[in-house]
């Protein structure tokens, strides 16, 4: 099943061009009270909310896709986790890019010894949203990435065991201001986290290292890959990422982009493709928001 979020906080069931509004299958969820639980309620019940997403579909007013304002598939998750540096290739342009390396070669070291890096969670916006650049003065680049949906908590868990954590799939832009300062400090302003265009649940990709993935800037094709190519498998960062914490639903891991990441700016307008997900449209603009002091 395909679900998106749109609008003001909709829930759809998409099928090919067309999308049924079965906002009311969120009934199904617990009402909660203070403190609420820091993981994402709605993808802990995916099941109980698909089965009655399913049943209302049948009789659900429905509205092209095209004509719908997406936001992130998750609302709420408790982590945005990422992978540096985890295709080869990529590895392979940092290194020789100082743009990208910043004098600190030891950014291209491989994924191993790097590890994996947190994006704030306030930096997470749907396709419709669009990215709002904040230092135009700065570099700011587009990576295009498969990004997991954890569904079941998950500690420890190993490769063999990983797969059955995750609850789907959907495409994952981590954009990333270039510069020295600290991943999580550089790929976290507001919006720079884009998740869409819906959420594909995981009886749909049976084998999630084998899809093609593009990124297309104002009709330019800028990164095209494969899955297949990862360093580390979506099952192989399941189990790094539950080696240090407790993986909960709704959990998001931006699994790494390929090679040819390369700038935006406001006016872009981005279409990032993933087999088997879809395709989003995102367009960037320039932030004239107002110091905000409320
Ligand atoms: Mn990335």
């Amino acid at each position: 099943m395909r679900l998106c979020r749109f609008n003001e906080g909709r829930l759809g069931v998409v099928d090919g061009a067309t999308l049924k509004d079965v906002t009311a299958a969120l009934d199904v969820l617990p009402g909660c009270r203070y403190p609420f639980p820091a993981h994402d309620v709605y993808i802990e019940h995916l099941d109980r909310v698909t089965e009655r997403a399913a049943v209302l579909a049948a009789d659900a007013p429905s509205l092209p896709v095209d004509g719908a304002t997406l936001l992130s598939p998750v609302a709420s998750p408790g982590k945005i986790i990422a992978a540096p540096v985890n295709y080869r290739k990529h590895a392979d342009e940092v290194l020789t890019d100082p743009a990208l390396h910043q004098n600190n070669p030891g950014r291209a070291l491989n994924i191993q010894s790097t590890g994996l890096f947190l994006k704030a969670t306030s930096s997470l916006v749907g396709p419709g949203q669009g990215v709002v650049i904040r230092k135009a003065d700065r570099r700011t680049d587009h990576e295009v990435e498969l990004a997991v949906v954890i569904g079941r908590r998950a500690s420890r868990v190993s490769r063999r065991d990983a797969m059955a954590h995750v609850a789907g799939y959907a495409i994952g832009l981590d954009i990333s201001i270039r510069g020295p300062e600290d991943r999580s400090f550089r790929k976290s302003p507001d919006s720079y986290s884009v998740l869409g265009p819906w959420l594909v649940t995981a009886d749909e990709v049976p084998d999630p290292g084998s899809l093609d993935l593009r990124i297309e800037v104002n009709g330019e094709t800028r990164q095209q890959s494969n899955t297949q190519h990862m360093i580390l498998t979506v099952a192989e960062l399941i189990e790094m990422a539950s080696s240090m914490y407790t993986l909960h639903p709704g959990d998001l891991i931006f699994t790494g982009t390929p090679e040819g990441v390369s700038p935006i700016a406001a006016g872009d307008r981005i279409v990032a493709t993933i087999d088997r997900i879809g395709a989003m449209t995102v367009t960037a603009r320039v932030d004239d928001t107002a110091p905000l002091v409320a």
